[in-house]
């Protein structure tokens, strides 16, 4: 755990987000801003700060990767969904913990912004 890091509160319930699912490795929670009906973001309970540092940890990973199925399934997502995980200031990431923006339930524009 990296003591300033707002994600890293959530894992630990020292705040409470609103949690969507949870795994041995991972875990998700609604977006506070929504950019779609369905906007979770999933993150590794382990602190990295990007998706670089978390490909260094392959079962976190894979248990990322995993959660966000389980979720899209969960949210019935059928139709398609979008995985994005911004990585630095010019792809707009604000938060420092790794996490993998889920959005579904409406259509999605390509490319984007
Ligand atoms: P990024 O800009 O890719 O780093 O994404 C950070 C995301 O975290 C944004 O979509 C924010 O809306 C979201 N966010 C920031 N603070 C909170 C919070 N307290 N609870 C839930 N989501 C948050
Ligand atoms: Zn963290």
């Amino acid at each position: 755990m990296s003591a300033d890091c707002l994600f890293c509160k959530f894992v630990a319930r020292e705040i409470e987000p609103q949690v969507v699912a949870e795994s041995e490795t991972a875990f998700a929670f609604r977006d506070i801003n929504p950019q779609a009906p369905t906007h979770v973001l999933v993150i590794p309970k382990r602190h990295v700060a990007n998706a670089a540092e978390l490909a260094q940890h392959p079962a976190d990973a894979a248990g990322v990767l995993a959660l966000a199925a389980q979720v899209a399934e969960a949210e019935g997502l059928d139709t398609g969904y979008r995985l994005v995980t911004n990585t630095g200031a010019d792809a707009g990431q604000t938060v420092f913990h790794c996490h993998i923006h889920l959005l579904g339930g409406r259509g999605l524009a390509w490319p984007p912004g």
